[in-house]
């Protein structure tokens, strides 16, 4: 489900949407049933299995150590990276967890947490084994003194850091329908987007926010917008300050500390022909920071992380007039450029997936390119033909993409993926601004060719690092 701007861009932590921030999510909501039932005083066992993708490229995608600090309560909005560390290496010390510990227990009251032991053996990987519902399954187990099961529960991550538990999907559908029913512009197409406004005259900015504000106050909505981008911003200049090599064995080298010292000498007065080194920069920390497990804005996932920070920088900077824009002008255009992507998003999340494992890439890098070229054609004064327009062409130039990260890590061809696809979405932007919004292909005909190609395509290419230059390329992973 996802109406909201503030579904699609959540703040989270890296490397993965859906193998870090949703299992570590279920894990949680799992501990803080365990506590609201009464439940967890008896719990002396845990049992933790993963399935199909979330199996097969967990350990790189730090599933594993997601899954324990969500099962002592963490939440991935707040956690902070050093508190990760610090908690590992508790766990690892101390042979067991603080069974829904903390806070993060949503709807815990007063009680201690249960400590349980815990061994790496707790954790059964299934990676053949698919259920029915996702790929992306995971099931939790615990037990009593006798080791008798107490409660068992599966979930589903399934994309973007949105779950689902088993047995709910029918509750998942009902909420969507009572918030569409509150919703001025009900949409999840993108022609019922370009119906409303040629009813209003809105843009798909101002009909995104006239949605929002049938949720939260409209000031709560441009300061939580605010908030998304300075989060954003905050995770590409941690990257700045950072050096040596990303965790995970595959000894990929930092670059964007090195490429902004010899940027910001070649270029010192931003001069536009420097556009695109500057969005390949920001692109390239913002997935850095994500990689090395830091606080990332999820947009729509973790692994495409750096498409929308990249095309924001470059409107904000290169927009015609930006550099004398003042604070006002500035937080509308952040505003109008996040409202209209997470219109876009919409599309993608009611109409096809978001998610790498079901669909590839496409759905992933795809949705975020498209998501991007929208909010840069609404900043640059597209018309509503035009934004649509530019979506549909930055999609229709990822259709096909697969997912086949090496090592089943985040880092290559993920990093730099995202540069390539932020200069599509330029790219996109501008050629659907030099036209009058006429085309032939519609953006809702590439969102179903996108969840079809998804369909059609081999499960080598989704998410589970069985093929393409996962196993083309031979390097040798380093244990650290
Ligand atoms: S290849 Fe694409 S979908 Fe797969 S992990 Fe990398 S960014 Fe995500």
């Amino acid at each position: 489900m996802a109406l909201s701007v503030f579904d699609l861009f959540s703040v989270g932590i890296g490397p993965s949407s859906s193998h870090t921030v949703g299992p570590m999510r279920a894990a949680n909501r799992f501990a803080a049933q365990l506590r609201a039932s009464g439940v967890l005083p008896r719990v002396r066992g845990l049992r933790v299995d993963l399935f199909g993708s979330l199996a097969a490229t967990g350990r790189g995608h730090g599933t594993l150590t997601a899954v324990l600090l969500g099962l002592e309560g963490v939440d991935p909005e707040t956690v902070l990276p050093e508190e990760i560390e610090r908690a590992l290496s508790r766990i690892d010390g101390e042979g067991q967890l603080q069974l829904a510990d903390g806070a993060g227990a949503v709807g815990s009251e007063a009680q201690s947490p249960i400590t349980v032991p815990f061994r790496e053996a707790d954790i059964v990987l299934r990676p053949l084994t698919v259920l029915p519902t996702h790929t992306n399954g995971m099931r939790f187990g615990v037990t009593d003194a006798e080791g008798e099961l107490l409660v068992e529960e599966t979930y589903f991550s399934v994309g973007g850091g949105f779950i689902v538990r088993e047995g709910a999907e029918a509750q998942v559908q009902d909420r969507l329908e009572s918030t569409l029913a509150v919703l001025p512009f009900p949409f999840t197409t993108g022609a019922e987007l370009l119906r409303y406004s040629s009813e209003t005259g809105l843009s798909f900015a101002e009909l995104m926010l006239e949605n929002e504000k049938a949720l939260r106050p409209e000031v709560e909505v441009r300061d939580g917008l605010c908030h998304i981008w300075d989060v954003m911003e905050a995770c590409k200049n941690s990257a700045l300050t950072r050096t040596g090599v990303l965790p995970g064995g595959l000894n990929v080298r930092r670059r964007a500390p090195e490429w902004h010292r010899r940027l910001t000498a070649q270029d010192p007065y931003r001069d536009p022909q420097y556009w695109q080194e500057w969005i390949n920069l920001v692109a390239l920390a913002v997935n850095e920071e994500n990689a090395s497990g830091g606080r990332v804005v999820t947009a729509p996932t973790n692994g495409a992380a750096g498409i929308i920070p990249a095309v924001l920088f470059y409107a904000t900077h290169y927009a015609p007039g930006a550099v004398a824009w003042s604070e006002a002008e500035r937080r509308t255009a952040i505003s109008d450029f996040l409202l209209t992507a997470g219109a876009v998003g919409v599309l993608y999340k009611e109409q096809a997936s978001i998610s790498g494992a079901e669909v590839g890439c496409q759905g992933e890098v795809g949705s975020a390119s498209s998501m991007a070229a929208a909010g840069l054609a609404q900043v640059l004064g597209g018309t509503p033909e035009q934004v649509e327009n530019a979506a549909e062409i930055a999609m229709e130039h990822n259709l096909g993409l697969t997912c086949d990260p090496i090592g089943g890590l985040v880092q290559i061809p993920c990093i730099e993926r995202n540069a390539i696809a932020a200069s599509k979405a330029v790219n996109a932007a501008k050629m659907a601004l030099m036209g009058d919004g006429s085309h032939h292909v519609s953006l809702d005909d590439v969102i179903v060719t996108m969840r079809e190609t998804g369909r059609d395509m081999s499960e080598k290419y989704k998410e589970t690092a069985m093929g393409g230059l996962a196993v083309s390329v031979s390097v040798g992973i380093v244990e650290c």
